[in-house]
């Protein structure tokens, strides 16, 4: 059995990043860039402006009662000039016209009739956003390697950037093997159940960035997986099948890898989830899952998510880590590290661990509540109450 990190290290031996493709600014989000950086070809803002509505002026003309000569709104083309000893309105975006130097507020000033304004004392400069205040024309603004976010896409857009190199999103056949399952939604039949996996990889997947191509209803014959696997991957960049990798007789999954192309590994020391098999077809990753929809899922979140991400050009699992202190003792198997379902919360001397429900590899209920993985060592025979693991979050926060 290869420890964990063993396998994610073959796994991740032979990643290949998947090519860059340039797409419009409003369908960017979440994708991740393929390039490091950006040149402004402007500057942001373009001209200097006002932060508020209000007068424009000369500040040494201040304070006074001053006649009132004209208006600038924002979007205006042609400005009027501040002549000594006058203002002009002006609204919030709109340019500084010539000859004036400061804003001063509304809310400050006061309307003498309809012609003449009396203002308190100014200051150079003040309520006036420079030309470039955000981003100098020719400035390289660097972009962060990782998906890009709503505050990202903004400065992307008052740079004027319409599209963004970004890479492909890896195709990933969703392969579910199991003469049992009926899709979700239909009735079950005697002995059936629900395929719960092919929803949840597929969900998985556009989670990790990738776009979930689904083949449900995989039957458990060698001729059917054979015929399902050796479509998938000629099409996807990726092939992720579940169920039928174990010991079983109608587990046909790895002698299918090793019929069609190369067999890695097929066992980690891993609960949930110790039967999981790694190897390539046609020159494609392909991971088997183990069929039970909790082992699927996590180890779907321990090597598959890495690969993913490893096809973008991202680092690591993207999840937070921290420590948190388990509050009930949960026996486990001695030889495989194990990852509890756990509700981490704050308590009084840090991160604190529940059990977030059974942690059986069929009990989904407590894999939805839960919001971490406690990491609990191999060579441990129980997560201890009071001990400290790693805690690996699921969801941004706690
Ligand atoms: P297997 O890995 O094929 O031996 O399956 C292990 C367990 O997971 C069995 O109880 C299967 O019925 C169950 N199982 C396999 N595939 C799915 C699926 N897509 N959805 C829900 N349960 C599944
Ligand atoms: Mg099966």
């Amino acid at each position: 059995m290869l420890s964990v990190e063993e396998a994610r290290e073959r796994i991740l031996a032979n990643v290949r990043l998947t090519e860059a493709e340039e797409i419009p600014l409003l369908e960017a989000a979440g994708r991740v860039p393929a390039v490091a950086s950006v040149t402004a070809a402007v500057d942001v803002p373009p001209f200097a402006n006002s932060s508020m509505d209000g007068f424009a002026l000369r500040a040494a003309d201040a304070p006074g009662e001053l006649p009132l000569t004209g208006e600038v709104a924002a979007g205006a083309a042609t400005l009027p000039t501040v002549a000594p000893g006058s203002v002009v309105r002006i609204m919030t975006g709109a340019p500084i016209p010539p000859g004036a130097d400061t804003v001063i507020p509304l809310e400050e000033a006061e309307l003498v009739g309809d012609d003449r304004v009396r203002l308190p004392a100014a200051e150079v400069g003040r309520n006036v956003r420079p030309l470039g205040h955000d981003t100098r024309h020719g400035e390289e603004v660097a972009l962060a390697l990782e998906p890009l976010s709503a505050s990202t896409l903004a400065v992307l857009a008052s740079l004027g950037v319409g599209r963004i190199a970004v890479r492909r999103r890896p195709r990933v056949a969703i392969l579910s093997t199991g003469d049992e399952l009926a899709a979700p939604g239909e009735a079950l039949g005697p002995g059936q159940i629900h395929d719960a996996n092919t929803v949840s990889l597929a969900a998985a997947v556009l989670e990790a960035g990738g776009e979930p191509v689904l083949v449900p209803g995989v039957r458990d014959e060698p001729a059917a997986i054979d015929e399902a696997l050796r479509d998938a991957s000629t099409s996807a960049d990726l092939v992720v099948v579940s169920g039928g990798v174990s010991v079983g007789r109608h587990d046909h999954v790895r002698a299918g890898i090793e019929r069609l192309g190369e067999l890695g590994f097929w066992r980690i020391a891993v609960q949930p989830g110790k039967p999981l098999a790694f190897g390539s077809i046609a020159d494609r990753p392909v991971i088997g899952l183990p069929g039970n929809p909790v082992s699927a899922l996590v180890t779907f979140e321990l090597f598959v998510r890495i690969l993913l991400r490893g096809m973008l050009g991202l680092a690591g699992d993207g999840r937070l880590h921290l420590p948190a202190r388990l509050d009930t003792t949960v026996a486990k198997d001695r030889e495989r590290r194990t990852y509890l379902r756990v509700v981490v919360r704050p308590g009084a001397g840090g991160w604190v661990a529940s059990p977030a429900g059974g942690q059986g590899s069929a009990q989904l209920r407590s894999l939805a509540a839960a919001n971490a993985l406690l990491v609990v060592p191999e060579g441990e025979a129980a997560g201890m109450a009071g001990a400290e693991y790693d805690a690996v979050l699921l969801r941004g926060t706690p």
